[in-house]
């Protein structure tokens, strides 16, 4: 195949380019950098089944040459991220993923939507299944994502009624792992940065809110198994070893060795936080037979290498 990956140079992305170039497919990646990196793909300069794009998605694709799956993936996805930029979510997620969509049709390909948890917002039920509609304030903070992201499901479901178009829709919960920016704000390279700098990690609130962490690789196998499969409802991919924020700040001082400790940071909470993440995986597992496979502590560890290894190097 001949994939192109919108978002290419974020952390998923770039995962999700190693996965497909591994397996002998051609891949495309397009990227504006906003929130992604060069750092992320230049291990594959110089690889001549990968090509780099850059270019805005919200603005009209051209990709010359044949496509047979597109997968979206480009999208601010840090609180922090998509606060700072959030004109520019709302685009990506509405023309971004509409200039996709029309790509992906002009070329006859497959494709596949990176969606979220975030579309359930601060959720009512717990765990959440893909029939859950969820309770998400338009207006609020947050807002600028969970709505794009529930609008651009709208618009792959209407190309997928409309066009007979072969499309999937992943409901990505929080992920992590190699590649994620040290800065861009998500709890998991706060706590392992301030960590390995031996700082107090910063909880925001009372750190009793909850959330699931999975593993990259977990996620990119959930992907890859639903891209093939030919199921075209939304399926939620994450892990569901449910813990609180005040209890991951003391699995990631006890992975990294600091002895510094908590400090609670109670106005940098974000308004509408949701209070508990938890999937349903039974879809997973019965349409795609998936599983996450790597613990937290194991998944930790190789993500804290990693940071370890960027904090070394010289800026
Ligand atoms: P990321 O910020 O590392 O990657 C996003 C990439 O998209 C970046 O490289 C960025 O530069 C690029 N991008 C953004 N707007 C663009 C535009 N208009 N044109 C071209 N490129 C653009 O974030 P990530 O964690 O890798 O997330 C990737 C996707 O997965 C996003 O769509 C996100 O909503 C979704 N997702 C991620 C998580 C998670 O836990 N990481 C959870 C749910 C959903
Ligand atoms: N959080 C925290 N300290 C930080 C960063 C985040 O306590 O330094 C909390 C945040 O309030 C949220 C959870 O960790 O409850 C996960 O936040 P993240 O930004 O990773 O993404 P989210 O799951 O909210 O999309």
């Amino acid at each position: 195949m001949r994939v192109l990956i919108t978002g290419g140079a974020g952390f998923i992305g770039s995962h999700l380019n190693d996965r497909f170039l591994r397996e002998g497919h051609r891949v495309v990646a397009m990227d504006n950098f906003i929130t992604g990196s060069q750092d992320n793909i230049a291990h594959l300069a110089g690889n001549r089944d990968f090509e780099f794009i850059y270019h805005d998605v919200s603005n009209f694709i051209h990709v010359p040459g044949p496509v047979d799956a597109v997968l979206h993936f480009a999208s601010p996805a840090s609180p922090i991220d998509y606060l700072k930029y959030p004109i520019q979510t709302l685009k990506v997620g509405a023309l971004g993923t509409h200039n996709a969509l029309g790509l992906s049709r002009a070329k006859q390909a497959r494709f596949l939507l990176a969606s979220t948890s975030e579309v359930y917002g601060d959720p009512l039920v717990r765990p959440q299944n893909e029939t859950y509609a969820g309770n998400v304030d338009p207006v609020g903070p947050r807002g600028v994502y969970d709505e794009a992201k529930r609008y651009a499901e709208a618009l792959v479901m209407a190309y997928h009624r409309q066009h007979g178009m072969q499309t999937r829709i992943v409901r990505i919960f929080n992920t992590y792992g190699p590649r994620m920016r040290l800065d861009d704000g998500r709890v998991v390279p706060n706590f392992i940065g301030q960590a390995i700098r031996g700082e107090p990690l910063t909880v925001y609130g009372d750190g009793s809110q909850t959330r699931c962490f999975q593993y990259i690789d977990d996620l990119v196998e959930g992907i890859i198994r639903l891209l093939a499969s030919d199921y075209v409802a939304p399926v939620n991919i994450g892990t569901t070893r449910e813990i609180s924020v005040k209890e991951f700040a003391l699995i990631v001082n006890q992975a990294a060795g600091s002895k510094a400790g908590i400090e609670y940071s109670d106005g940098s909470r974000i308004e509408g936080d949701p209070q508990t993440r938890k999937p349903d995986t039974a879809r997973a597992q019965s349409v795609l037979n998936w599983r996450p496979q790597i613990e937290l502590e194991e998944g930790l560890e190789r993500t804290i290498r990693y940071f370890r290894t960027v904090l070394s190097e010289p800026v």
